[in-house]
């Protein structure tokens, strides 16, 4: 059999937020795109393997910029994972990367795993021991003494300590630092409005991770906060759920994404206390989905750089329901085309990996998604993939 496999005939939307193209098709080989084109260009089709598309869409793997693939979205699931073996954390993290494949996530960022466990489900992913889409994990989230996450985070309190903290988790391996600003939703006692670690302490993890050419991600939902996180350096606001004038300018001025996860709250509210999420945690979502949707809003058409994540693992947020964020990206104005390109091209700039994924260019991975309807119509098709394809092999 040839290892050259030609796709055609289906109309493709290459991540790069350009007009689809219809009757497109690329050949693979080597795990890669090598040529892609429309119509009859493609003249000799000798020794290649071709796979008909005719009547469908293709469009980039999602890339999710913020899931916990450790956590199981039930209605408590930090009580959950504190209550187990990180024996049964990590087969759970085994399912969960099943799920977000099948559901069409190609790639991912881990934002906060306890003992270890997101970094060795990768290394298992990369031995070929189990299936999964590629991550960039974050190992322990640092965060201050009682902070947001702490049970499963590494309390550091001080610039000495957060610096320790961060050169701890790039030690044992961490792709990106995350590091709380502001209290959040799920920990109970801590307020998502109020700041936390202070700017000097997350410089001090910011530039050790800068140092080690690694990204860092702030959990920053108060304004304060997301002010501090900025000012020390953050290369994304996760959540930003109290985004004002200035903090929005000063994201554009440097550069800094958001990334919103409008489904956490969304999702917590949708089930509530009857199905078993915590009532503090109930009570923080219903007061702040509100000025969320509203930042959210603001972000966009100011022109912040905003990538797509779920914050999958909190409550009822599952870990194969992407497509609902981007849903609510549509709800709060953005057109169909900006939430795909938000959840490929944008999503792959932010995790550092855009030169070989998120979008269907030459010389980019084969990470496509196949699917019977078009998103930009219809964005529900994206709930039921007809197919995905990583490194250019179909999963199964
Ligand atoms: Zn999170």
């Amino acid at each position: 059999m040839s290892s050259k496999t030609l796709y055609k005939g289906f109309t493709m939307i290459d991540g790069t937020g350009g007009k689809p193209v219809s009757n497109a098709w690329f050949l693979v080989e080597d795990r890669t795109l090598v040529k892609i084109g429309k119509g009859d260009e493609l003249s000799s089709t000798k020794d290649v393997n071709v796979v008909n598309l005719d009547g469908k869409v293709v469009m980039p793997g999602l890339i999710n910029s913020h899931v916990h693939i450790t956590m199981e979205p039930v209605g408590d699931p930090f009580s959950l994972l504190m209550s187990e073996s990180l024996a049964k954390t990590a087969l759970r993290g085994v399912a969960n990367l099943k799920k977000h494949l099948l559901a069409g996530t190609t790639y991912f960022r881990d934002l906060g795993a306890p003992g270890g466990v997101d970094l060795a489900l990768w290394d298992s992913v990369n031995e070929g021991l189990i299936q999964g889409p590629e991550f960039l994990a974050s190992c322990k989230v640092v965060t201050m003494t009682g902070g947001h996450g702490w049970p499963m985070g590494r309390e550091a309190d001080g610039p000495n300590e957060t610096m320790k903290a961060a050169r701890e988790q790039l030690k044992a391996g961490a792709d990106v630092i995350k590091i709380m600003a502001t209290g959040g939703v799920m920990t109970e006692g801590v307020e998502p409005g109020s700041p936390q670690l202070s700017m000097e302490e997350m410089k001090a993890a910011v530039t050790e991770a800068h140092k080690a050419g690694k990204k860092t991600a702030s959990h920053a939902q108060g304004t304060e906060g997301i002010k501090n996180a900025i000012l020390a350096g953050i290369d994304s606001i996760e959540h930003g759920i109290f985004l004002d004038d200035e903090t929005i300018e000063l994201m554009i001025e440097k550069g800094v994404y958001l990334v919103p996860t409008l489904v956490a709250p969304y999702f917590i509210v949708e089930y509530g206390v009857e199905a078993g999420v915590p009532k503090q945690a109930v009570d923080k979502s219903e007061m702040v989905m509100g000025s969320h949707m509203e930042s959210f809003r603001k972000a966009h058409e100011a022109g912040v750089k905003i990538a797509m994540g779920t914050d999958a693992g909190t409550p009822f947020n599952f870990h194969h329901a992407a497509p609902h964020e981007l849903k609510l990206m549509m709800d709060c104005g953005m057109t169909a085309m900006e939430a795909l390109v938000s959840s490929t091209k944008i999503s792959a700039e932010l995790l550092g990996i855009d030169e070989e994924y998120g979008t269907l260019e030459a010389g980019k991975f084969a990470d496509f998604l196949v699917l019977d309807e078009n998103p930009l119509d219809n964005m529900d098709t994206l709930l039921d993939i007809n197919s995905v394809y990583k490194f250019g092999e179909l999963v199964k």
